[in-house]
């Protein structure tokens, strides 16, 4: 007998049908790792959200395929997560089936490390943090500036993540993934069209491992921008709430905190979120806070610069899952 009735969001017969089919075939290759009805909170640096439909932690990209090729023929939507931590999950939570890649995708494949560069091909779940740490710890140069940075490596690949002058684009040199058809493609440097918090690639994909070419550099050097660095974050940086780092995106020659304290909104509150008294670009969940009192937070903003400044700050962070309006932009 199909369930019609099984989630806390009421399904029609049809979507219930497409969920019991996607389950009964993507399960016994996903194993423990398909989880229906899951909340995302725990998945994100925010701890908001609410909850997905499927929850897939692969245990390897043929279940990645398989469950991409399955959910496309069904019509169940994809949404991908890396460490949740540049991503705002909505209260409603996420529709279909949400992907987030877990320690079958941890690892370092280090290739020819005797010369003067090596190349690193990462799993795209590797903690970036731990990656710049071991680099380091091996006399590896290039993504030292990236230190404290948190999340993974394919998050940050897909975010060109970067501080204080760096960006990962200047060392990725390839990626594998799965497109959301389920086909497994590798990606050469020059199909990856890196911008500023932005990678824009032809076809939608899983990132599941990217390649990195680093140099060899002194390791004291290579420490000492590490404590550099993490010194900067430490004083600039609001810590004690849960966050997602910088909520909005730097406008060319301005930085979003100086727009949002011009503005006067340094410290504003709605409901259990505020406006980080400490770095005004930072959204802090101060306990309990809903995703719409940060989304409230960011309207507030985006209006207020600009009636003050005449600009309109982007969002970096990425809102995941289902909103009641227009500007929502899913994963
Ligand atoms: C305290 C704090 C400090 C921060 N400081 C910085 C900073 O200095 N510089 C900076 O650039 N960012 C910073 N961030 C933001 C964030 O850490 C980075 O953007 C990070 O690279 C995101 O990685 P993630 O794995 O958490 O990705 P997520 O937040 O999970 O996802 C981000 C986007 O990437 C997509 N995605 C994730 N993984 C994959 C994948 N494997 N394949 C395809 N798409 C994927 C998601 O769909 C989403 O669109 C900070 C965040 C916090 C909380």
């Amino acid at each position: 007998m199909i369930s019609r009735a099984w989630g806390p969001n009421s399904l029609s017969g049809l979507a219930a049908d497409a969920h019991t089919e996607f389950y009964r075939i993507v399960a016994p290759l996903a194993g423990a790792g398909l989880r229906r009805d899951e909340s995302l909170r725990r998945y994100a640096s925010f701890r908001i959200g609410g909850t997905a439909d499927f929850l897939l932690i692969p245990p390897s990209v043929e279940a990645i395929s398989l469950a991409f090729s399955t959910a496309k023929q069904l019509g169940i939507p994809i949404t991908r997560l890396g460490g949740g931590t540049n991503l705002l999950i909505s209260d409603a939570g996420v529709r279909g089936l949400v992907v987030r890649l877990g320690r079958a995708f941890d690892y370092r494949e280090w290739e020819r490390p005797e010369g003067h560069e090596v190349s690193v091909r990462t799993g795209a779940a590797s903690s970036l943090g731990r990656f710049v740490s071991e680099a380091v710890e091996l006399g590896w140069g290039g993504i030292e500036f990236a230190a404290g940075i948190p999340g993974t490596v394919g998050g940050g690949a897909l975010m060109n993540a970067g501080a204080f002058g760096g960006e990962l684009s200047s060392t990725i040199i390839g990626a594998e993934g799965v497109t959301l058809d389920g086909d497994v493609v590798g990606l050469s440097r020059s199909q990856l069209d890196f911008s500023y918090r932005r990678l824009e690639l032809d076809v939608d994909v899983m990132i599941t491992s990217v390649s990195f070419s680093l140099r060899r550099a002194p390791v004291v050097r290579l420490k000492g921008v590490v404590e550099s660095v993490q010194a900067k974050r430490k004083r600039k940086q609001p810590s004690g709430y849960p966050n997602a780092g910088s909520i909005f995106k730097n406008p060319p020659g301005n930085f979003a905190g100086k727009l949002i304290e011009q503005a006067g909104l340094r410290g504003t509150v709605v409901g259990n979120a505020q406006i980080s008294p400490d770095h005004a670009n930072f959204i802090v969940n101060l306990g309990g806070a809903k995703a719409a009192d940060v989304r409230a937070l960011m309207q507030i903003v985006q209006d207020g610069v600009w009636q003050k400044c005449g600009i309109w700050l982007e969002p970096e962070v990425k809102l995941v899952g289902e909103w009641n309006e227009a500007s929502a932009v899913p994963s």
